[in-house]
């Protein structure tokens, strides 16, 4: 055994390293083929406003794996992240999403619709990122105002220079941003005033526990308070029952996204129509 031969030693024979190894390869080789052969797909959440009016979607990454199972994010993004594998998927994702907006837009009933957007760190940093979303746009003829780009916490933390330059950037085009799982991060407050948010996004953890736990209430409470001050729209994730819409509502809150009013969905079965939950 290689741990024998002492503790400076690098454990290249433990079976078990060995194996996540060759899993994170295979995984990530799958990843590269999943691009080439269009296993990637987009499901699609919708979001509704306080009448229960649907008043846009995010769309949320799945992945076809080779036996056919539609795998959730968090089993790959994290690979795709460090492989820099994301690079390409986003960019993908952007210009699907795009696509769909402007096929939206041709239509009446769907005209009004924003689309949201997760984008990772890593994608958000390159330096041809503006021009990246821009050129998405421009290809697909979506409407940019309609266009809605989430960014989490983490991204404020480094080089907010960097972030103040590419958001203002974008907003001059009509692009809006969303602040992703906020309250679960470290940004200082002050970074929020300087950033053009146009939404915060209250993190599902709070809102699972609102109606539970003291503290999570009053950090909704706060970003909900937070929103009016700095005049930014707040909407509310993972949104599962009556009561705590209920209790969102009546603290305020103008938007909600969660299983209560629908679950992602491909698109073919994604219904747009004021859902059943309505107030
Ligand atoms: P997120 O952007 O915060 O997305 C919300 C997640 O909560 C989604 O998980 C969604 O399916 C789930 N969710 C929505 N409503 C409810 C609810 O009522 N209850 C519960 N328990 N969950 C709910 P999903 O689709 O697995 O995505 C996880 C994360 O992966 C996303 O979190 C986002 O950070 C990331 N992600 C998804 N799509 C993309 C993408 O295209 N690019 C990048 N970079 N990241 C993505
Ligand atoms: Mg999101
Ligand atoms: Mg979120
Ligand atoms: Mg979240």
């Amino acid at each position: 055994r290689a741990k024998a031969a002492g503790r400076n030693t690098i454990r290249f024979f433990d079976p078990s390293m060995q194996s996540e190894v060759s899993a994170r390869a295979t995984l990530e080789a799958q990843l590269r083929c999943g691009l080439r052969d269009e296993r990637f797909l987009l499901h699609y959440q919708i979001q509704v406003d306080r009448e229960g009016a649907v008043i846009g979607a995010e769309c949320l990454l799945r992945w076809r794996d080779p036996q056919g199972r539609l795998v959730p994010p968090v089993a790959f993004i994290p690979l795709a992240e460090q492989s820099g594998l994301i690079l390409p998927i986003g960019h993908w994702v952007l210009q699907t999403a795009c696509g769909q907006l402007a096929a939206w837009s041709a239509q009446t009933e769907t005209a009004q619709l924003t689309l949201a957007v997760n984008i990772s760190a890593r994608q958000f940093r390159r330096t041809d990122f503006v021009d990246q979303v821009l050129t998405c746009i421009r290809d697909t003829g979506a409407d940019p105002s309609r266009l809605k780009l989430e960014i989490t916490e983490s991204l404020l933390l480094d080089d907010v220079e960097d972030t103040v330059a590419k958001m203002i950037a974008l907003k001059a085009r009509g692009v809006g941003f969303a602040l992703d799982d906020f309250g679960t991060g470290y940004s200082s407050l002050s970074y929020l005033k300087r950033l053009p948010f146009d939404q915060l996004k209250i993190d599902r953890s709070f809102v699972l526990d609102v109606l539970t736990d003291t503290n999570a209430a009053a950090i909704a409470r706060t970003i909900i308070a937070l929103g009016r001050t700095l005049e930014l729209a707040v909407i509310a994730e993972g949104v599962e029952t009556e009561e705590q819409r209920d209790w969102l509502a009546a603290h305020g809150c103008h938007a909600y996204q969660g299983y209560f009013f629908g679950r992602p969905e491909p698109l073919d079965s994604l219904s747009l129509d004021t859902p059943k939950a309505s107030l």
